[in-house]
Order: structure tokens, then C-alpha cells, then sequence
């Protein structure tokens, strides 16, 4: 095979608390769609688009959760394999914002050291908001995660976050 045949493609699991925001991004980036309506995800998923990151063809996975943790067959196929993670918290809600370091360490404990990026979701909130930008920059530094604020509703720095996690996969390779 020529090596300009082979493709390149990355799994990348999105996690978070539920109500963050992480079926809305993913549909939103590969879809292009958003909707209001809240609709907990069933099983374990995934929708895929294809980027350009240095002139080279790249196809992102992006995993959807249940939330169904408590399987333990599900949460195992969720991370296998996966390459890049994007950690979720709402900026009006301060727990997922606490969970920020457990959802960290679990999906290390999955899939050992993978390129992570760290969003607050919901920014259009602004006067909702309960987490500061300040506060989750600290996180951010102290974890050693690149951060992005990101509006999925207003379609605000998504693809940012995935054209990032892209390229420090290709830098890598
Ligand atoms: P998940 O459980 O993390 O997958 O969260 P969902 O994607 O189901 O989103 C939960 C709710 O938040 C839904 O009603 C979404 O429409 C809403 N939502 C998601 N992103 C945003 C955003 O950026 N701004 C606002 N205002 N609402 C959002």
C-alpha cells in the first residue's frame, strides 16, 4: 500500500457528567445539527467526520455514552482503542465541574496516557454560570490539559477541540 492510501483514524470518547453537553458537541460536529430536546443516549455509539490536518485525510470517531457505567461490558468497548478524550463540564453545573479529575483518571485507568482536552460547555449561559473562567483555567493548568470554552448550542470553538486533539495525534505519529 502507498503510503498516501493509508488512513488515518482516531478514536475519541467524550465524557462527562450527564446533561454536559457531549451528545449535543458530537451531533453538532458531525451532524451539524442542535436540538433542545433532552434525549439520553441508548447504548454505546458513535458518529464519525472527516478533517484535514496538514493535508492529510483524518477520521475522527467520536464515542457517545450512556452513562451506563454501572455495565461494565459497555464502559470496556467505550474506551478500548480510543486515542483522544474530551473531558466535559457545564458551566452551570458546578458538580460536573468537581467531576472533572474522577472522569480523568478513569479514562486513564482505561486507556493509559491519551491526548485529552478539557471544555466548559454552555458559555451562551452567562448568567447561569456558576463556574468562572478563571477557576477552570486553573484546572486546566494544574492538569496540564489544553481548555477550551465552548458553546455547542451557538456552534462556538467546537471543532477547535477536535482539530486540536487531531493534530497532536498526527504530531505524534
Ligand atoms: P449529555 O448527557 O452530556 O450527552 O448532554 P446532552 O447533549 O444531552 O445535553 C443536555 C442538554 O443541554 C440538552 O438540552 C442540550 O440541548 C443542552 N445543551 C448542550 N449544549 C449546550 C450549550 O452549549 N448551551 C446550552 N444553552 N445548552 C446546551
Amino acid at each position: 500500500m502507498k503510503e498516501e492510501d493509508v488512513e488515518i483514524a482516531i478514536k475519541v470518547v467524550v465524557v462527562g457528567n450527564g446533561a454536559v453537553g457531549k451528545s449535543s458537541m458530537i451531533q453538532r460536529y458531525c451532524k451539524g445539527i442542535f436540538t433542545n430536546d433532552y434525549k439520553k443516549t441508548i447504548g454505546v455509539d458513535f458518529l464519525e467526520r472527516q478533517i484535514e490536518v496538514d493535508c492529510e485525510d483524518v477520521r475522527l470517531m467520536l464515542w457517545d455514552t450512556a452513562g451506563q457505567e454501572e455495565f461494565d461490558a459497555i464502559t470496556k468497548a467505550y474506551y478500548r482503542g480510543a486515542q483522544a478524550c474530551v473531558l466535559v463540564f457545564s458551566t452551570v453545573d458546578r458538580d460536573s465541574f468537581k467531576a472533572v479529575e474522577s472522569w480523568k483518571s478513569k479514562v486513564e485507568n482505561e486507556c493509559g496516557t491519551i491526548h485529552m482536552a478539557l471544555v466548559q460547555n454552555k458559555i451562551d449561559l452567562v448568567d447561569e454560570a456558576l463556574v468562572t473562567r478563571e477557576e477552570a483555567d486553573d484546572l486546566a493548568k494544574r492538569l496540564r490539559l489544553r481548555f477550551y470554552r465552548t458553546s455547542v448550542k451557538e456552534d462556538c470553538n467546537v471543532s477547535d477541540v477536535f482539530q486540536y486533539l487531531a493534530r497532536k495525534y498526527i504530531d505524534q505519529l
